[in-house]
Parts: C-alpha cells; sequence; structure tokens
C-alpha cells in the first residue's frame, strides 16, 4: 500500500522550542483567566457600588428640595429649587419639583433645555460606547414630605439602570489599563521564564546528543584522545538529567576502556607473533643463503617456533571463545559439564608434572579428599595445568602442595549452592610482586617480560584460567606466601 506523504512529514520541532511554546501558551491561558475573574469579580462589585450610590444620590436630592419647601407661603423657594437644580443636571439628575396640586414649580428641561440634552448625550455615549451598557433616560416620582405631610413631588430622570459619573469612569478606564499593562508585562515576563525553563531542560539533553554523536564518531573513527574523551559536566540538580549525564559519561568511559583493550591486545598479539616470526626467518634465510646447513637441530628451533605460534594461536582461540560466551554463575553455554572428583582430576594432572618436578629436585605434596563437581572436566583440567605449570616454572627449590577444602559458604556469597571447593596450590618459587598481583590474570601480562621469555610464557594462561573459572561461577586468585613463593586459590 503505498503511503500518503502529508505536508507534515519530516517536521520536526526542537524540544526547547516545544517546551518554551507549551509553557508559554499554559502560562499565558492562565494569566488570561486569571485577569478575566478579576475584571468581572470587579466590574460586578463596582456596579453595585454605584448603584447603591444612585439610590443615595436620588434621596439626597429629595432631601435638599423638601427642605426648600416653605410652610409659610405653602410653596417652594422656587429660586434655591432652581440653584440646586441645576448643579444636579451637571452630575446627570434631570430634575423637576411639583407642588401638592400637581403644578410645576420648576423644571430642569424647561429651564436649560440645551444643557439637559449635553448632559443627557454625554452620559449616554460614555456608558454606550465606552462601558457598552444597553440603558436609557428613567423618571422616578418621589413624595416630598414636610412634618409627614406631602406637600408636593420629586421628579428625577436619570441613566437607568445605572450611570458611572466622569471620576467613575476615569477610574474605570486606569483600573482597566493597568489591568492590561500587567497583563502584558506578565506575557513577556512569562516567555521569558518560559524560555529560560525550556533552556534548562533541553540544553543537557541536546548536550547528552551531541557528546553520544561525538562518541559514535570517535569509536567509528578509531580515535581515542589521550586524556579522556567526551564528557558531559555532571552539574545537574535535576535527577533525571544527572543520570542521563553520567550514564553518557559512563558508555563514554566503558568504549574508551574497550577500545584501548582491543589497541593494547592488538599491539600484545602483533608482539607475541613477531619473536618467533623473526626466529623463523632468520633461521630459513640463513639456511637458504648457505650460512646455516638445514641439519636435524636448525630444522628443530624451526618447529618449534611454529608450535610457539601454534599454541598461542590456540590459547587466543580458547580465550576468545571463553570470553565471549562467558555468563556468570556457570550458566555458560560453552561448558560441557559432568560430575567427576577434584580430587582424583587433580591427581592425574599431579601426574603429569611428577617427571619435571623431580627433575628439579623440588618436593611435590598432595592433601586432597573427596570433592565431587559438576564441572567441565577438560577445562576444569586446563586451569589446573595452567597453574601448576607456573608453580613448577617459577619454582626451583623447596616444595609446590596441592589441596583441596570445602569452602566456608560465606566466601562466595550470592554463588549458587554448588560452589563449595577450593583448590589451593602453593610453591615456594620466586613469588610474585604485590603490584603485580591484580594484574596478573589480565592477558598477556608478565611481571617480567625478559624472565617470561626465557621460560616462554605469553602471558595467557592465567587469563585463560579466570575466564574458565568465572564460567563456572568460581573465583580465582593469588597471594604471596609468607614464607615467599606464591599460593594460588581457586574456589569452584
Ligand atoms: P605465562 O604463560 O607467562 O606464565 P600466565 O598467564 O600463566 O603467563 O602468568 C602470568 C604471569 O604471572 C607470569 O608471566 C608470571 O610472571 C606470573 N606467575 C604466574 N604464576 C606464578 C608463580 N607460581 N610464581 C611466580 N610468578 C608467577
Amino acid at each position: 500500500m503505498a503511503l500518503r506523504k502529508t505536508f507534515l512529514d519530516g517536521f520536526t520541532i526542537s524540544l526547547q522550542n516545544r517546551l518554551t511554546l507549551t509553557y508559554t501558551l499554559f502560562i499565558s491561558a492562565a494569566l488570561a483567566l486569571l485577569a478575566l475573574a478579576i475584571n468581572l469579580f470587579t466590574g460586578i462589585t463596582f456596579n453595585a457600588l454605584v448603584k447603591e450610590n444612585i439610590s443615595v444620590k436620588n434621596a439626597e436630592i429629595v432631601r435638599v428640595m423638601t427642605e426648600l419647601y416653605n410652610p409659610m407661603a405653602q410653596s417652594f423657594d422656587s429660586g434655591a429649587v432652581e440653584d440646586f437644580g441645576m448643579y444636579f443636571v451637571h452630575e446627570g439628575y434631570i430634575v423637576s419639583v411639583e407642588d401638592i396640586r400637581g403644578e410645576i414649580i420648576w423644571d430642569a428641561r424647561s429651564c436649560d433645555m440645551r444643557q439637559c440634552r449635553d448632559v443627557i448625550a454625554d452620559i449616554s455615549s460614555r456608558m454606550e460606547r465606552q462601558f457598552r451598557v444597553d440603558g436609557g433616560m428613567r423618571k422616578q416620582r418621589y413624595t416630598a414630605q414636610y412634618n409627614g405631610k406631602a406637600v408636593g413631588a420629586v421628579i428625577i430622570e436619570s441613566y437607568a439602570p445605572f450611570f458611572y459619573s466622569e471620576a467613575e469612569s476615569e477610574f474605570l478606564s486606569l483600573i482597566n489599563h493597568l489591568l492590561l499593562a500587567a497583563g502584558v508585562l506578565l506575557c513577556v515576563l512569562s516567555a521569558a521564564v518560559s524560555i529560560a525553563l525550556a533552556r534548562g531542560i533541553a540544553l543537557p539533553v541536546n548536550l547528552a546528543g551531541e557528546a553520544a554523536r561525538s562518541i559514535a564518531q570517535i569509536h567509528s573513527g578509531g580515535v581515542i584522545l589521550k586524556h579522556g574523551g567526551v564528557r558531559i559536566p555532571e552539574k545537574y540538580k535535576t535527577r533525571e538529567l544527572a543520570g542521563l549525564s553520567s550514564s553518557i559519561n559512563q558508555l563514554a568511559m566503558e568504549l574508551e576502556e574497550a577500545e584501548r583493550w582491543q589497541k593494547q591486545l592488538t599491539a600484545d598479539i602483533a608482539h607475541e607473533l613477531r619473536t618467533p616470526l623473526t626466529c623463523l626467518r632468520g633461521n630459513i634465510e640463513a639456511m637458504v643463503d648457505g650460512v646455516f646447513t638445514p641439519d636435524r637441530e636448525r630444522l628443530l628451533a624451526c618447529y618449534e617456533e611454529t608450535i610457539r605460534l601454534n599454541n598461542l594461536a590456540e590459547d587466543l582461540n580458547t580465550l576468545s571463545g571463553l570470553e565471549l560466551g562467558n555468563i556468570p554463575y556457570g550458566m555458560s553455554k560453552n561448558l560441557n559439564k559432568s560430575v567427576f572428583d577434584i580430587a582424583k582430576l587433580l591427581q592425574t594432572v599431579a601426574g603429569q608434572f611428577s617427571a619435571a618436578v623431580s627433575e628439579k629436585g623440588v618436593d611435590l605434596h598432595l592433601r586432597l579428599r573427596e570433592s565431587p563437581v559438576s564441572a567441565d572436566y577438560d577445562r576444569l583440567k586446563q586451569v589446573f595445568i595452567n597453574v601448576l605449570s607456573n608453580a613448577v616454572k617459577y619454582t626451583d627449590q623447596g616444595s609446590i602442595s596441592i589441596s583441596v577444602e570445602a569452602v566456608d559458604k560465606d566466601r562466595l556469597p550470592g554463588a549458587p549452592s554448588g560452589i563449595r571447593w577450593e583448590v589451593i596450590i602453593a610453591d615456594t618459587g620466586i613469588g610474585i610482586p604485590e603490584c603485580d598481583i591484580p594484574h596478573i590474570f589480565e592477558r598477556f601480562y608478565r611481571t617480567d617480560k625478559s624472565r617470561s621469555r626465557s621460560t616462554g610464557g605469553a602471558g595467557i594462561g592465567l587469563a585463560i584460567s579466570a575466564a574458565i573459572v568465572k564460567a563456572h561461577g568460581g573465583e580465582i586468585f593469588a597471594e604471596s606466601a609468607e614464607s615467599g613463593g606464591s599460593v594460588f586459590h581457586i574456589l569452584i
């Protein structure tokens, strides 16, 4: 089915922009709602206050006009009524006063029609255009009472349902402008805060991405930086961001270590190949040039070098096979397990070395006990051969002892219950310097290169042994014997 392409395909937005946009929209919406609520609340309260003021004003007008009633003349003081009446017109109230017979004493419209029309037009336009209040002029009639007796009526015409005086409308406009200015200011502030917040989150994520890209480039190009490669500063207070930075840094460190290790291995292998090859080449060239006669001795020397090369290749093959399939605690698929007695295996291995040991005049002591185990017989045999051959190689006088003991369970916490034997191979040979002990199980590590060269080792035997023991879920370690010499512990 053909996929339809939309204009959104390939459209991406950066994390920082997305966060900024989200924060800004969210904060602006919250601010708008808040402003609306404030506006609504102040509007309702203010209008109630204005309506209250209008009723109070009406009552005041009636009181003032009633006070202008002269009981002697049984009429209102028309001069004073006019003065007050015109004053009320300026405030937006069109007043007229009638006597008890209903005759008009004074009427604002008749007195100054133009003034009244201007005031009404002014209020109507202010309320309708500026404040969107849909109203109109409304008349209210009040009885004027003197000493509890009706003496006339006061008619007040004003804009209904309510109207703002000039001062009130100015106050309201000021409030609205202030709210608008505060809103704009808060929007700008919220945008700035959003940008800062988004940057705070997006920056480390971007840095992590860039670092991961640089790490990938460096490793695909095979470049190793001498003084540490790409690193992200781990200064972030947010737990997830700090975790992300430290994971990337950890990854970078492990990749660098693996690469260094690989380069070291290649260099070591090249070095180990060079020695026998140089020897072979020298011998063969000399024989071709007629410098050496190709007698049995020369050919044997060449043959020994090919054997050394072959052994090296086999050792490397075994090691890589073990390290590739290595799964902790004896789960390795590369193991061919069977149940056998470790003691019997050690006896067999010791037998292989009896001739070499007696030739060197070294004593070999065995302290064995029945020790059944489920393990790979051939692989374990290889471990014992490697460790024992070293003991024989590096011991010229004294003794070598081999023993099996039951392991105290606490010594291998977390190991499956089957692991319970400790094989100890101790010698009184030249021993291993303390500083070398942590490294002797590394590939190609030799405590003294020249010395080992004379004993023919490439420094792989213990690395293979460690890989086999680890594949069985066990442990192997060495220590210096108090009497000199070395002690190897193999826990299976
Ligand atoms: P090699 O094949 O060189 O012996 P190994 O991996 O078996 O390599 O051992 C690594 C190094 O540990 C040896 O080169 C040697 O320096 C040191 N070593 C191992 N076993 C003994 C021992 N019993 N006494 C002294 N040194 C030892």
